[in-house]
C-alpha cells in the first residue's frame, strides 16, 4: 500500500470497509478480513487524481506515471468519480467509474416493448420471442487444459521455478475463460436491450442454487448473477417475478398449471398449447412482470480499459496472487 498512493489508502478502503460491515451485519457475509497480500491486487484512487489523456491514450498515476491503455473509454462522460487499479495474470486493468449522461430513453415503441427471459442451464437464456442464447459451455472446452495444467503443477516443486511458470499458464487459462464468459454475456444483454425497454427476469436464488453441487459448476459457468447484473445497468427498467413464481408450471396460453418435472422438455396443455419448456416460461415471466411496476436504476457505468504490457511489478504481483487461483482450482 505505501508504494502506491496517500488516496488509495484514504478513499478506496474507507468505502470497502463500510461495504464489509455492512455485508456483515445484514448477514450477507462473514466478519471481514483483513486485505491479504494473496487477495486480488488493486487499489482504487479518486477521479482528482489521476490525468487521463484521450489523444494520446494514457492515464497518469501518481508515483506511476503515465501508463498507455489499450482502449480508450467509451462512453460520454462528465466526470471521473474514480479508478480502480487491478493486476489479474499479470496484465494491468484500470476500470473507471464515470458520471456519465443517462441516454437510455426510450425508443420508438420500445416502451410498449418487453421481454421475458427464462434462465437455464442447457440454454443459458430463452428470451419470450424466441431468441436463446445457447450455452456456449465454456468451462467444459477448456476442462481438459485445465487438468492438464494443474497435474502439471502438481508434479512440480512448490515454490521452484517450473511451479511459478506452471502457475502464470493457470492464471492466464483462467482469465481468457473469464473474459470469453464476459465477452458473450456482454453481447447477450446488449443486444436485448437495444430491442427492448423492459426486461423481466426471474429472481433466482443463484447462491442457493449452487449449493446443489451437479448443478453448481453449470449454474456457475453460465453465471446467472452476471446476467443480471449486466441488464441491471444497461437496461431501462428490470422487473423481477417472485422467487417462487410457478414459471414453468403454468400454460402461458390457459393459465392452468401441471406439474413439469425437469426431464420434460415440451409443454404440452389440453388447451392445445404445444411449446418449448423454456419459451412457456419464458412468456409467463414475461406476462407477470408486466402486470406489475418496477424501478429505474441510476446511472452509473464502468467501464474496463486494458492497460498496455506487463509492468516491472507483474512478477511480484504473480507471486501473491497464486494462491487465489489455487483455491478456483
Ligand atoms: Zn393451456
Amino acid at each position: 500500500m505505501q508504494e502506491v498512493n496517500a488516496h488509495a489508502v484514504s478513499n478506496g478502503v474507507f468505502d470497502k470497509l463500510d461495504n464489509a460491515f455492512k455485508n456483515f451485519f445484514e448477514k450477507r457475509a462473514k466478519y471481514p478480513r483483513f486485505k491479504s497480500k494473496r487477495d486480488k491486487q488493486s487499489f482504487r484512487l479518486p477521479g482528482s487524481e489521476i490525468k487521463y489523456d484521450t489523444q494520446n491514450k494514457r492515464v497518469y498515476i501518481c508515483r506511476i506515471g503515465w501508463l498507455k491503455m489499450r482502449e480508450t473509454i467509451r462512453f460520454d462522460y462528465t466526470k471521473i468519480y474514480r479508478i480502480t487499479v487491478s493486476c489479474r495474470a499479470g496484465k494491468w486493468y484500470v476500470a473507471f467509474t464515470l458520471e456519465v449522461v443517462d441516454d437510455r430513453q426510450l425508443g420508438e415503441n420500445q416502451a410498449l416493448t418487453s421481454v421475458g427471459i427464462d434462465l437455464g442451464i442447457n440454454k443459458s437464456a430463452t428470451c419470450s420471442d424466441g431468441t436463446i442464447l445457447d450455452n456456449p459451455r465454456i468451462f467444459n472446452t477448456y476442462a481438459v487444459r485445465l487438468r492438464k495444467l494443474n497435474k502439471e503443477l502438481a508434479r512440480r516443486t512448490k515454490g521452484g521455478r517450473n511451479w511459478w511458470k506452471t502457475v502464470f499458464k493457470l492464471q492466464k487459462l483462467h482469465a481468457r475463460i473469464a473474459d470469453l464468459r464476459q465477452d458473450y454475456i456482454h453481447k447477450f444483454t446488449t443486444a436485448i436491450n437495444r430491442k427492448y425497454g423492459i426486461v423481466c427476469l426471474e429472481d433466482l436464488n443463484v447462491k442457493g442454487m449452487s449449493r446443489n453441487h451437479k448443478l453448481a459448476r453449470h449454474i456457475l459457468d453460465v453465471s446467472f448473477g452476471e446476467i443480471r447484473r449486466q441488464f441491471e445497468y444497461k437496461a431501462l427498467e428490470v422487473r423481477y417475478v417472485p422467487r417462487f413464481f410457478p414459471s414453468s408450471k403454468r400454460c402461458s396460453s390457459c393459465g392452468r398449471e401441471q406439474e413439469m418435472p425437469l426431464s420434460q422438455r415440451r409443454y404440452v396443455c389440453d388447451c392445445g398449447l404445444d411449446l418449448d419448456r423454456d419459451l412457456n416460461a419464458a412468456i409467463n415471466i414475461r406476462t407477470f412482470a408486466v402486470s406489475s411496476t418496477g424501478s429505474k436504476k441510476p446511472a452509473v457505468k464502468t467501464a474496463q480499459v486494458l492497460s498496455k504490457g506487463k509492468t516491472k511489478q507483474s512478477h511480484g504481483q504473480e507471486e501473491n496472487s497464486v494462491f487465489a487461483v489455487r483455491r478456483n482450482v
